[in-house]
């Protein structure tokens, strides 16, 4: 015994010389690797965690799949109006038993998650009804949808009316104020998991359980909507498992594994998921038609490999996180809280860090590593925002990739990563960059 570890440690040193030299190549300094390094042996509790949660959910997606019997002709696509599409209504059972639902709407056709959530909204909502949101402003291009902010097509020029009622100062739900917005016509009610760009933390699927038994106390024919962008296969559960009427998400997040190059999917009760379908194709038509062309392969092994997909990006979250507290800057989530999305948040405090930190990002991706990202006008956000993405899959944000709104508090909104290895390339870079910007110093502190 003695022997072969005594012929060992040279080997093990060589390995992480070689490495250090491959980090190197990238413009990564031995100081910055070796700061990585340290971090990095703290973490190992927490990635055994994540490896865990995996797991179980690898194997709950097998089940699913072995249970609904896919098999090899349900990887072949239809065309035209894509009657009988054996793929398409196999995936979307499998789809209905990894989120444990009635039923699911998981189709190409869907253009995006902001589709996806409009879609859910849109055709479970009427004239006169009223949507509700208990747990604060939702995502930006939500604002558009409701008509938060003026928009053609949006719910309040149907006549739908929103209400919203803000979190407590310490990121709870307001149970009292969400009682007296409860009435009447309050027909959905909209829970947004993931923080999104805002800095409350994100809830935990546990959390949207009590508030929506709260809500179906009050009053128990309301829908509840979850929108679950970047939680998927982050915890065992999923917001079906609490009582969530749909769970809606983006294919090019999560549960598309980074391989769905499209899509997005609604998950939830029978009659809520009919209703989409009638307004995603037409009345009368309903899932019935919607050609699943070539894309199903890509749909059944993305969300074959999305468990293992959102475990890397969930370490790189949480290295990052880590990396960034012990240099001063505010994180959320913090450096040991428990995870419920991707999302990591650094709070740079000014916009040369936001800019700084993503131009590391792109500069190690895989695609497009030599564009220099810059802050622009995006379509659905009120101020600039610059994004820094490196994608096989064009926006796809379960690929690394970073973006921040050019705004105070100049926080980055930092996901994804199709590998831990991956992540751990562009966090390191994105030091780098800091440092060498003058942002940070060279003994990893805030200036
Ligand atoms: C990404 C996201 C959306 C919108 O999805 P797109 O695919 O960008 O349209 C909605 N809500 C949350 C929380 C998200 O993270």
């Amino acid at each position: 015994m003695e022997c072969v570890k005594q012929r060992q440690k040279p080997q093990e040193d060589g390995k992480k010389g070689r490495l250090e030299e491959q980090y190197g190549q990238f413009g990564i300094s031995r100081e910055v690797f070796s700061f990585g390094r340290e971090i990095l042996s703290s973490l190992e509790e927490r990635f055994e965690q994540i490896d865990e949660t995996a797991e179980y959910n690898q194997l709950k997606v097998i089940q699913a799949m072995q249970e609904c019997r896919v098999g090899e002709a349900c990887l072949y696509g239809t065309t035209g109006y894509g009657y009988n599409d054996l793929g398409r209504d196999t995936l979307e059972e499998v789809y209905a038993r990894v989120f444990h639902t009635q039923d699911a709407l998981v189709r190409p056709q869907i253009t995006c998650g902001t589709h996806a959530l409009a879609l859910a909204l849109m055709s479970n909502l009427r004239p006169g009804d009223e949507l509700l949101s208990p747990a604060g402003k939702p995502y930006d291009t939500l604002e558009e949808v409701i008509g938060i902010r003026e928009s053609k097509g949006s719910l309040k020029e149907y006549g739908i009316s929103y209400r919203q009622v803000d979190l407590l100062a310490d990121g709870t739900f307001d149970y009292d104020s969400i009682r007296e917005a409860i009435h009447d016509k309050t027909k959905v009610v909209t829970i947004q998991r993931s923080k999104g760009y805002q800095t409350r933390p994100t809830f935990s699927v546990t959390q949207i359980g009590e508030l929506i038994a709260f809500v179906k106390q009050i009053k128990p024919d309301v829908i509840c909507m979850v929108d679950n962008c970047y939680g998927e296969f982050v915890e065992t559960i999923e917001p079906g498992d609490v009582g969530a009427d749909m769970t809606v998400g983006s294919l090019i997040k999560n549960p598309g594994g980074g391989l769905a190059p499209i899509g997005g999917y609604i998950a939830g009760r029978k009659e809520c998921v009919e209703n989409a379908a009638y307004r995603l194709t037409s009345p009368g038509l309903g899932k019935e038609v919607g050609a699943s062309l070539g894309v199903m392969s890509s749909f059944y092994q993305g969300l074959f490999l999305a468990p293992t997909v959102t475990a890397g990006a969930l370490k790189g979250a949480v290295f990052a996180a880590n990396i960034y507290e012990k240099i001063g800057f505010p994180v959320i989530p913090n450096s040991y809280e428990s995870r419920h999305d991707i999302i990591q948040a650094v709070t740079f405090g000014k916009p040369e860090g936001v800019i700084a930190f993503c131009q590391g990002i792109q500069a190690a991706a895989p695609v497009d590593s030599y564009v220099t990202p810059q802050p622009w006008d995006m379509p659905g956000y009120d101020s600039k925002v610059i994004m820094a993405a490196g994608a096989f899959v064009s926006g796809s944000s379960i690929e690394l990739s970073a973006d921040g709104p050019i705004a105070p508090p100049y926080a980055v909104y930092f996901q994804g990563g199709l590998t831990w290895q991956h992540a751990k390339l562009g966090i390191l870079k994105s030091l780098q960059n800091l440092i060498d910007q003058g942002i940070v110093s060279a003994d990893f502190h805030r200036i």
